[in-house]
């Protein structure tokens, strides 16, 4: 990363994406237009979001935030959102953000792993840590972003702190190696993972909107991941900011006629988006792309699932535009193996790797297998965004480095002209609609449920999600399955985990195949969803 950007060693990416874009001649120019879900329309330029963010890290310090303690955001997308992430990480605050649609368990989960001190969220939202304060000894203060101070219950209005907060705030000198951001991923076992980056992730942030996105200061640019999720951290949060491009950020959800509107209207010329909306768009009224004036548009990105072929065909024939498929994951920070400008596109493959990573497809016993052949995508450890470790779990964190490769847990292969396929995950982990769901954390919800005897949790294809979310229950002997207790089921775990992680379908079985172990051979589940064989059986308990 260029002197342009770093300056005397100061890191900070709180402090690179505001007060340095000032610096730079910036001060005036949109950092980001913020458009709510009726429409409504504010700008917010770098000198905005600097005294924001200047602010919040005030309120942050006046609350006793000091360097290194832990800070979560959750909160659906609203200008707030993004003042409290820079201002956090300009004290030097691990930031961490949360998935507006998670229930309690995933909450209770990630704020008390992470022995959070504070939190952000809103008044709709509130109810949810509530509930689950009292387990939570660490937990500080609530800021509610649109909430009035309650005094008697820790709960504490923004209006009110930032009022009274100065707009200046000197961001200490922060190296490459401070911890920065915290994002927890699921695993098919246990409880989700603490994913901890540092400061110097910027470099491989800034580098990939550069070169891969291929930003520059006269684009618009529009992520619509989500907050909660390291895509829209790191490139809908650092690497745009980190090289002062115009974002566009939008509240509302899926619509397609609005979505083509909002690429029209707003001349966004790099948009970056994941397969299940690309092929939801599939599915509208051809009409609403022939008739939107998508001039400005230049490049299009995908991220977070596999993105088939027949998506980028549509595109090509209706948007007239290649979709570039780019593969990366919590754990990497940024960008690793993508499609872009001036690579030809594969319709399938995820790409080529980017400047200074060395991907490796390795076996099981550790042998670097050739061109063709499949096995575990590594890649080999070393770059500024690889994640420091998993948080309170560094036995783990090391498990996932084998003679200088960290592996992804992925499985993939790289043809002779190396592009990398991506054939699978090697592990239980569901990806419905680009979102990761841990089946042993719907499990565990499951199991909360009173009718509920055992269960197994499955992800199966899905046209449009990639897959879907299965559920094989068995229940208690005096209960008879009904189309309530489904519902009652359903609930459940959207209230618990979250709505992405609610079973698809409910399949009512008398007993769930484990092995002699006890362990769910979800293996099975899967093959007898799928009407496959399921393999060797021989560790079945009968
Ligand atoms: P997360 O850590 O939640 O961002 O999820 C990362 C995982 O999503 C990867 O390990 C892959 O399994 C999957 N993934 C991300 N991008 C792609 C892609 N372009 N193609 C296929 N799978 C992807």
């Amino acid at each position: 990363m260029s002197d342009e950007y770093i300056e005397n060693n100061q890191y900070n990416i709180g402090h690179i994406c505001t007060k340095r874009q000032c610096a730079l001649g910036r001060a005036d120019k949109t950092a980001m237009r913020w458009i709510d879900a009726h429409g409504a329309r504010v700008d917010y330029s770098f000198s905005d979001l600097d005294r924001e963010s200047n602010r919040f890290a005030n309120v942050l310090s006046d609350l006793g935030v000091q360097s290194g303690d832990i800070f979560f955001t959750y909160l659906p997308k609203m200008p707030e959102q993004f003042f409290a992430f820079l201002g956090a990480l300009k004290v030097q605050a691990i930031c961490g953000t949360m998935f507006s649609n998670f229930g309690e368990d995933a909450l209770l989960d990630r704020l008390g792993d992470s022995g959070a001190k504070g939190v952000i969220t809103k008044k709709s939202l509130l109810r949810k840590i509530s509930s689950i304060r009292s387990r939570l000894p660490a937990l500080k203060f609530i800021i509610v972003a649109d909430g009035d101070t309650v005094a008697s219950e820790g709960v504490l209005g923004l209006k009110d702190l930032m009022n009274a907060a100065s707009a200046e705030f000197e961001t200490p000198l922060t190296s490459a190696e401070t911890p920065s951001v915290l994002h927890y991923t699921s695993g098919s076992t246990g409880k989700p993972k603490g994913v901890l980056h540092r400061h110097g992730s910027i470099i491989n942030q800034n580098m990939t909107t550069r070169e891969v996105l291929g930003l520059t200061l006269d684009d618009v640019f529009w992520c619509t991941a989500d907050q909660g999720w390291v895509t829209g951290t790191s490139y809908g949060i650092i690497g745009p900011w980190s090289l002062g491009v115009t974002q566009v950020h939008y509240g509302g959800g899926y619509d397609a006629r609005e979505w083509m509107n909002l690429l029209a209207r707003e001349r966004i010329s790099v948009w970056y988006s994941a397969p299940t909306a690309l092929r939801m768009l599939m599915r509208e009224d051809e009409a609403i792309f022939s008739e939107a004036d998508l001039s400005h548009l230049r490049h299009v990105f995908s991220v977070g699932e596999p993105l088939n072929p027949e998506v980028i065909h549509w595109a090509r024939r209706l948007l007239k535009r290649d979709i570039y498929d780019t593969w990366f994951q919590t754990e990497t920070g940024a960008i690793m193996i993508s499609n872009r400008p001036g690579l030809d596109v594969r319709p399938g493959s995820m790409g080529k790797q980017v400047a200074g990573i060395e991907p490796a497809i390795i076996a099981e016993c550790g042998a670097h297998l050739s061109d063709g052949e499949q096995g575990n995508l590594c890649l080999k450890s070393g770059w500024p965004s690889l994640f420091i470790t998993y948080l309170n779990n560094d036995a783990v964190y090391r498990q996932k480095f084998q003679h200088g490769y960290y592996h992804t847990g992925d499985t993939a292969r790289r043809d002779a002209d190396g592009y990398y396929w991506f054939m699978g995950r090697s592990d239980d982990v569901i990806n419905t609609a680009g979102h990761l769901v841990s089946p042993f954390e719907v499990e565990s919800a499951l199991l909360e449920v009173e009718e509920v005897a055992e269960s197994g949790v499955v992800g199966v294809p899905d046209e449009l999600l990639y897959e879907k979310v299965v559920a094989f229950i068995s229940l208690h002997e005096r209960y008879t399955p009904s189309s309530e207790l489904e519902i009652k089921i359903r609930l459940r775990v959207s209230n618990k985990v979250s709505t992405v992680a609610t079973p698809q379908e409910i399949i009512f079985c008398p007993v769930i195949p484990k092995n002699k172990s006890g362990k769910i051979m979800r293996r099975v589940l899967k093959a007898r969803y799928m009407g496959e064989d399921p393999g060797d059986t021989s560790t079945m308990e009968i």
